[in-house]
């Protein structure tokens, strides 16, 4: 494994992160869930990602009690304050009220004393951003959260945030965007303010949920067992992937496992070192239902792809890329 620096701030985290949503608590049982928490301590991924409303609460609770043994000096521990985890009308967004009492029921959840990275999973239009800022620079005073981060925010609300941040002394030091070879909106409005700010990407689906590891054919039923095939995970691929389960894109897909087979990696290997590349990505943060796809995923790390290299992945993907800065979040 290696290691960077997120952004700007002092905090290192492993190149590859490993995150529980859709898996822990929902579609794969306990035993397995901490099968791929060990894998993925043994292969040095010192940085976990989940968000209190993954599996309705419920995985926090597992990746809690699978990291429960752990040395927590020698953890990063992620987790995310936005989406309904009740039916009250205080049960969601970015209120003062929600987040004082959402972080303590993530520390509960999570057996520990505090976060290292306390995402916003979204921005809420309905709070006013200076209430946000404060509760956040409040957790941060209590010792109950270390740094800050965003997730899914324009980078006109970056902006708005960062200059907050700053006023009050937050640490916003992360954003959380969806990145991929096949979804690029970030590339041009919100990476170059993150930049300028010091704060570091922590990307998601770098596989595009599984669609970069080549194994959704085209004309083909979905293979078993996969994220797409489960009742877990089923919705959330359709809402989030679905977009690419179209020949065009499959076949060009198909087209990159030579590519990759041609330096030695597969081809999910590839997909997360392309990802890796961007030297503004502190971690790519990989889902995994299975402990064998964390020994496979991690050999992305430390790899570096030939320019020649990532000017083929783009004429192969060409015209299929997402790259409208207007679909953040
Ligand atoms: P990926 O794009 O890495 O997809 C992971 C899934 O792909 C696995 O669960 C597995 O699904 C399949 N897969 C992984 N490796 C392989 C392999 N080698 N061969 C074949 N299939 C493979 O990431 P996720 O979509 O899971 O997202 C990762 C994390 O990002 C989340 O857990 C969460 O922490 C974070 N996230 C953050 C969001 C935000 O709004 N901030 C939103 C979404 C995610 P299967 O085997 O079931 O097919």
């Amino acid at each position: 494994m290696n290691y960077r620096k997120l952004g700007l701030s002092g905090l290192t985290v492993s190149e590859i992160a490993l995150g529980n949503w859709i898996t822990h608590g929902a579609q794969v049982d306990n035993d397995r869930a901490r099968a791929c928490v060990q894998a993925a301590l043994d292969v040095g991924i010192t940085t976990f990602d989940t968000a209190d409303v993954y599996s309705e609460t419920k995985a926090e609770v597992v990746l809690g009690q699978a990291l429960k043994e752990v040395r927590r000096e020698g953890i990063e521990l992620c987790t995310k304050v936005f989406h309904p985890t009740g039916t009250g009308h205080n049960d969601r967004g970015l209120s003062r009220k929600h987040i004082m009492e959402a972080c303590d029921r993530s520390l509960r959840r999570l057996q520990t004393d505090y976060i290292d990275v306390y995402f916003a999973h979204r921005f809420d239009p309905t709070v006013s951003l200076e209430e946000t800022f404060l509760a956040f620079s409040d957790l941060v005073r209590q010792g109950k959260v270390l740094y800050v981060g965003i997730s899914e925010w324009t980078a006109e609300q970056i902006e708005r945030g960062v200059a907050l941040a700053r006023e009050l002394r937050v640490p916003l030091i992360a954003s959380q965007p969806q990145y991929s070879m096949l979804w690029r909106v970030v590339e041009q409005e919100v990476l170059p303010v993150c930049k300028r700010e010091g704060i570091g990407q922590m990307v998601w689906s770098p596989l595009a949920q599984g669609i970069l590891s080549g194994k959704y054919a085209p004309d083909k039923p979905m293979p078993q067992g996969s994220r797409a095939s489960t009742t877990a995970g089923a919705p959330f691929f359709e809402r989030l992937a679905g977009q690419w389960l179209r020949s065009e894109v499959l076949l060009a897909v198909e087209r990159l496992i030579p590519l990759a087979s041609e330096i030695g990696l597969t081809l999910p290997q590839l997909a997360i070192a392309w990802v890796l590349q961007n030297p503004q990505v502190s971690s790519a943060i990989i889902g995994a239902s299975k402990p064998e796809q964390i020994h496979e995923n991690v050999k992305a790390a430390g790899v570096s792809l030939d320019p020649e290299v990532m000017k083929q992945i783009d004429h192969i993907l060409n015209g299929l890329v997402e790259r409208d800065p207007g679909k953040t979040g």
